[in-house]
């Protein structure tokens, strides 16, 4: 991703070192809505893109589970109703929930409804009307990305070389990374050193220093298991999470499989047993031998140093629940793009860089930690743990301030929106006490008018959009017959 943007964008000369022999992790497969403004930057056509990552259309993600065995929310992407007034929406939505005249959030969700219903359509504003709220992200197969993505960057300079990094040489002055030298003994020399390098974090971690912080008191799952298994059971546009004793499964259909993991902490269930819970819960036959990874969730200090930064992994962890790695490579990007150094970097440039960055990272742990801290799942140890963890301030103050008054407060750039917190606490079964008394004001007979027509208006978009299946074979054979 970054060897092919900088081609595009920088105007420098990029070289990609890889090794095909420690190779790549080879796990991470379902996104948020970003990585299309990425795709769309690179000038990567959708049907294309989709045809040649296998991938599927991703609306949602379904928490199965979390709340209590046998309940079951999304967190969809897009808008929960609509706002009225100087108020959104969640505050007239409480007032009929108060009395018991409301549906479930999720019927107030476009995206929720559809995701439900297996629908997908791209819409267009008409003369006078705006097109219905339908934002998605996909499911891919990452590997297959990253080839996509390495020949757009080799077809744009890119020099890429195969060989392993078996030391690094650093300026004697300055202390800054001078050179890589490989296996080989070749040595390459560079400017800014983009340290790709996955869980090791060879250059910032290792050679720099640079320590990590430890997070895994918030979140304590720490091991993977992973497989891949034969196309079966819905071709859902959402991804599954669905929660286990001490965990929780991943499912994300892709075109030609299901990938799937069990995502678990191994101070409450062996890497044995967790292998078997996931093999018992596959829609399909397995594709490969079960992976076990193994993990910290946290990240790195600081993702700069000197001349280096690093992207993915080798800059920390966070467990897939809300698919965010990929998108926190991709906006680390954009990011640099925008603070592109010259020959020298500021410090400056640098630590606003650093601050951006741990910004995101630490509002994200936040929203995976509430998923956690808010569990229904009473009587089993991991989940009762998990309850009584003691959650960061910043995650404490956005639960209390919603109990008290229905209010959610973003903030600043943080990823998610108001309304993906919404139905994530509600989901997770945090209802406030009180709503804004303004919600007060309108009229019992206008509210009642109001939420029916939201839920109408959603069940018949959702009915006349196309199913998934069919909405994505058309895409992908359009954008063949326009390739050939
Ligand atoms: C269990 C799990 C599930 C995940 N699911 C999702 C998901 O659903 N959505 C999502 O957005 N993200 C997910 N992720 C995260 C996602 O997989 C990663 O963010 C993404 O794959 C990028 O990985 P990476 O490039 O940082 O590291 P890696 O894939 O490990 O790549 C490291 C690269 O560095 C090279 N390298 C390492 N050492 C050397 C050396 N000495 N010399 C030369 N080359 C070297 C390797 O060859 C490799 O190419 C998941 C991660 C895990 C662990």
């Amino acid at each position: 991703m970054a060897a092919a943007t900088l081609a595009r964008f920088s105007g420098r000369k990029i070289i990609l070192v890889e090794s095909e022999a420690i190779g790549t992790v080879g796990v991470g497969e379902a996104t948020i809505p970003q990585i299309r403004l990425f795709n769309a930057a690179l000038g990567i056509n959708e049907g294309t893109f989709l045809r040649e990552t296998k991938g599927t259309f991703k609306l949602a993600i379904e928490f199965d589970g979390w709340s209590g065995e046998g309940e079951s929310y999304l967190h969809a992407f897009g808008s929960v109703g609509h706002p009225s007034g100087v108020l959104p929406f969640q505050h007239y939505w409480l007032r009929a929930h108060a009395t018991g005249e409301a549906e479930p959030l999720s019927a107030y969700c476009l995206n929720d409804v559809a995701a439900r219903a297996g629908k997908m359509q791209f819409f267009q504003a008409q003369p006078g009307q705006p097109a219905p709220d339908v934002p998605w992200a996909y499911h891919f197969d990452a590997g297959l990305y990253a080839a996509l993505l390495r020949s757009y960057a080799e077809e744009r300079g890119v020099e890429r070389i195969e060989g392993a990094i078996a030391s690094v040489k650093r300026d004697t002055e300055s202390g800054d990374i001078a050179a890589l030298v490989l296996e080989d003994g070749s040595q390459i020399e560079g400017g800014l050193f983009l340290d790709c390098t996955g869980f090791r974090s060879l250059l910032l971690g290792e050679v720099l220093g640079v320590g990590f912080e430890d997070w895994s008191h918030w979140l304590p799952c720490d091991t993977a298991v992973a497989v891949p298994c034969a196309p079966g059971g819905d071709f859902a546009p959402y991804t599954r999470s669905i929660a286990r004793k001490a965990g929780w499964q991943w499912r994300i259909p892709l075109q030609h499989r299901i990938g799937n993991g069990h995502v678990f902490c191994s101070e409450f269930m062996s890497a044995d047993e967790a292998t078997d819970i996931l093999l018992g819960n596959l829609d399909g036959s397995p594709q490969a031998d079960p992976r076990v990874l193994q993990f910290t969730t946290g990240m790195r200090e600081r993702q700069w140093e000197r001349n280096c930064l690093a992207l993915g992994l080798a800059g920390g962890f966070m467990e897939p629940l809300e698919s965010t790695s990929i998108h926190l490579i991709q906006s680390s990007i954009a990011r640099l793009l925008q603070m592109l150094p010259g020959a020298e970097v500021a410090p400056a440039v640098r630590e606003e860089f650093n601050r951006q960055a741990r910004f995101e990272w630490e509002r994200i742990r936040d929203f995976l930690i509430l998923h956690y801290a808010a569990n229904g799942r009473e009587g089993e140890p991991f989940w009762d743990r998990c309850r009584a963890i003691d959650v960061p301030d910043t995650l404490t103050a956005k639960i209390e301030t919603f109990r008290a008054s229905g209010n959610i407060h973003r903030e600043h750039e943080e990823l998610f929106t108001d309304q993906g917190w919404l139905q994530v606490m509600v989901g997770q079964g945090i209802v406030p006490e009180a709503y804004n008394p303004i919600a007060d004001q309108m009229p019992a007979a206008e509210l009642s008018a109001m939420l029916a027509r939201i839920v109408t208006r959603n069940k018949q978009t959702a009915a006349s959009m196309a199913e998934h299946a069919d909405f994505l074979r058309a895409l992908i054979d359009h954008s063949q017959r326009k390739t050939a």
